[in-house]
């Protein structure tokens, strides 16, 4: 399934997750909520695109695809994304892979961040991460110096276990977690701690990255958290946008997700535009990251509310301005 939530801005640019759902609603849910959360994104980045998202919903009795039918269900989506006539442009996403986004393309050319294009996003998410953690660290310590802070980052996957080696080149103290064992291994070449999730998550750190799923702040979590600030890749970590505000009773300062992740998408758009894609150029569009969190923090000190207001207020003056 594909959701287009806005194009007001441009055409919906988001990515396509592969994952499992219970049911048909679960995903449904999932897929208007991302696509929400990609037109925020696009128009805080000040980026030419509307938002939107693609599902592909797995079945907890097939969780694994044989190659053979994941061929098949790529395709399905691809032609999906041709029915919608470029009004969305699909990604790679959790789940999917650029060679997924091969099969798609041989359906539909609406997709984005092919190795002949931008390539995959993941590098410039952790760069854009690692950005917004320095400036989050300046606004609640004082200095963006990384090795002075202890850093919790959950999830070290595509995006969380190349944030974990460039806060470890930092020299940050670092306590890292994942479900997959296997990325103990990691945890092991950085010299970072290693802790199952929900120790790390609430652990006595000065900050905490949220690098795997969502909702991760919730009425359970957000109680025992004991860092200072969280700043991390993950997508709607926020249970309810209403968490946002016990974060800043207690006292914690959280830099909205769909600005510190967009890294990627920012990266994706630099292929959009008429020269085509250069490195160089996304590299300085998503060190930006940098300016817009800045933004954020001070309209919401100057009007006394929280980073996630402030940044759906930078949002919807843009929705409401044409390109
Ligand atoms: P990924 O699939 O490569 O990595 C996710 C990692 O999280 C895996 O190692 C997985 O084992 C781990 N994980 C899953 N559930 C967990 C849990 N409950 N606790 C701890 N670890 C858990 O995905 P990714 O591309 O690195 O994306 C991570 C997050 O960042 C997602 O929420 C994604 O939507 C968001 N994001 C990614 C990009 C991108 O460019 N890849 C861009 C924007 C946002």
């Amino acid at each position: 399934m594909a959701a287009v939530h806005s194009t007001a801005r441009g055409p919906a640019l988001g990515g396509c997750r592969m994952w499992t759902y219970d049911d048909a609603r679960a995903a449904v849910y999932d897929v208007l909520r991302l696509s929400r959360a990609m037109t925020f994104k696009s128009a805080v980045a000040g980026l030419p695109l509307g938002g939107g998202k693609g599902v592909i919903m797995l079945r907890p009795d097939e969780a694994v695809l044989t190659p053979e039918r994941r061929e098949a269900v790529l395709q399905d989506f691809g032609d999906t994304v041709e029915m919608l006539g470029g009004s969305y442009l699909t990604a790679e996403d959790v789940g999917t892979s650029e060679r997924d986004m091969e099969v798609i393309a041989t359906r539909t050319q609406h997709v984005t961040g092919l190795a002949s294009g931008s390539g995959d996003p993941s590098p410039w998410t952790a760069l854009g991460c690692h950005v917004a953690l320095r400036v989050t660290a300046e606004r609640v310590f004082g200095s963006d110096d990384l090795s002075e802070r202890s850093i919790a980052v959950i999830g070290l996957g595509s995006v969380g276990g190349r944030l974990a080696e460039m806060l470890a080149k930092d020299g940050a103290k670092l306590l890292v977690a994942d479900v997959d064992q296997r990325k103990r291994e990691l945890a092991e070449r950085i010299g970072a701690q290693w802790a199952d999730p929900m120790t790390a998550l609430t652990a006595e750190v000065d900050m905490v990255a949220p690098c795997a799923l969502g909702g991760v702040l919730n009425d359970e979590t957000v109680p025992k958290l004991r860092c200072r600030a969280v700043a991390g890749a993950a997508n709607n970590q926020l249970a309810d946008d209403a968490h946002d505000a016990q974060l800043a009773q207690r006292g914690i300062l959280w830099a909205p997700d769909f600005v510190c992740n967009a890294g990627g998408i920012i990266n994706i758009s630099v292929e959009l535009e008429p020269e085509g894609y250069s490195p160089e150029r996304a590299k300085t569009r998503v060190q930006a990251i940098g300016d817009t969190l800045r933004q954020i923090f001070d309209t919401a000190a100057q009007g006394r509310i929280t980073p996630l207001q402030a940044a759906y207020e930078i949002g919807r003056a843009r929705l409401e301005t044409p390109v």
